[in-house]
């Protein structure tokens, strides 16, 4: 494996499904079989390993891997209080989430002083209390963190949240955020030149696919005379392609809008006289 680039994603959870869509829209072909944990591309010289997301960052840092996909809370966890050798190299845009203090609905917390707080992020809890000088106490647990404020294991908890059912169905509410998270691409920061050639490669193409997630190509008839009026409003377009029609007034526009188009816009489109507007969606995007 020694020339072979190793891209670590998790193995089964909340990211997996997306880290899986996003390799294979770079180009990464490969297969996996039941419950293989290491999967080879045949079309890259790339190996995909199958792991669990708490152990990505130090599989990172020491070189076992050479970029990953993980969270950027697990990221954060794992980094806290020692040296790792970890790039951080492209927000992904999905699993997006936020860590957050959440307490029993009937109850009113006015300080987290001396309070015990239960998380599966220690780390982090730790250092948001340190910062601001909070003495309280941390309860490490793993799974089912909502439970623990009604069997007396802590008064609060610090979990992540997307949504807020979860807490909700558990009868908790939430009280402060300590950090917003969604999957991030790493990379280890020594990859020899060779890795660091395929490395580019996949990071290249992964920008064009997140890119694209957010593009849109737009494509409107409108007057002449309105041309640049309408390309204000064309939201992140570097410069739209105006070409004439047979009716000598009238131009088609067409431009690449790399922000989102909202029906606000299209409205606006429509005010400055802009006819037969077409959003559509983009695959890929290579700047
Ligand atoms: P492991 O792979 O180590 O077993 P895990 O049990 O934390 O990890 P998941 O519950 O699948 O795995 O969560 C993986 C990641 O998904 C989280 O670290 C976080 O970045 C993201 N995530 C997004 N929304 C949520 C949410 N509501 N609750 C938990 N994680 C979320």
């Amino acid at each position: 494996m020694k020339n072979r680039l190793t891209i670590a994603v998790q193995k089964k959870g909340r990211l997996f499904d997306q880290s899986i869509d996003l390799i294979k829209k770079s180009g990464i072909n490969f297969s996996t079989k039941g419950d293989n944990l290491l999967a080879k591309s045949n079309n890259l010289p790339i190996d995909i390993l199958f792991v669990r997301s708490d152990d990505i960052p130090s599989l990172v840092s020491n070189g076992d891997a050479d970029l990953a996909i993980v969270g950027e809370n697990v990221l954060l966890e794992k980094s806290l209080f020692k040296r790792t050798y970890i790039d951080k190299v492209l927000y992904l845009g999905f699993s997006r989430c936020r860590l957050s203090f959440a307490c029993p609905e009937n109850i009113n917390i006015r300080s987290f002083k001396g309070k015990k707080i239960a998380t599966s992020y220690p780390n982090t809890v730790k250092k948001y209390l340190k910062d601001k000088n909070i003495n309280a106490s941390v309860v490490n647990i793993h799974g089912s963190v909502e439970l623990t404020p009604y069997i007396g294991m802590s008064d609060l908890i610090c979990d992540l949240v997307s949504s807020g059912a979860t807490l909700e169905a558990n009868n908790l509410k939430e009280i402060e955020t300590i950090l917003e998270s969604q999957a991030i691409l790493i990379k280890n920061k020594n990859l020899s030149t060779a890795k660091t050639k395929i490395a580019e490669k996949v990071i290249s193409r992964m920008q064009g696919v997140v890119n694209a997630i957010e593009s849109k190509y737009v494509m409107l008839n409108a007057d002449s005379s309105k041309v640049q009026e309408i390309c204000k409003i064309l939201p992140g377009s570097e410069s739209p392609t105006v070409i004439p029609l047979e009716n000598e007034n009238k131009v088609a526009i067409h431009a690449l809008c790399q922000e989102p188009i909202f029906w606000e816009t299209m409205e606006k489109l429509k005010a400055k006289g802009a006819s037969s507007i077409l959003v559509m969606p983009v695959e890929k995007v290579l700047n």
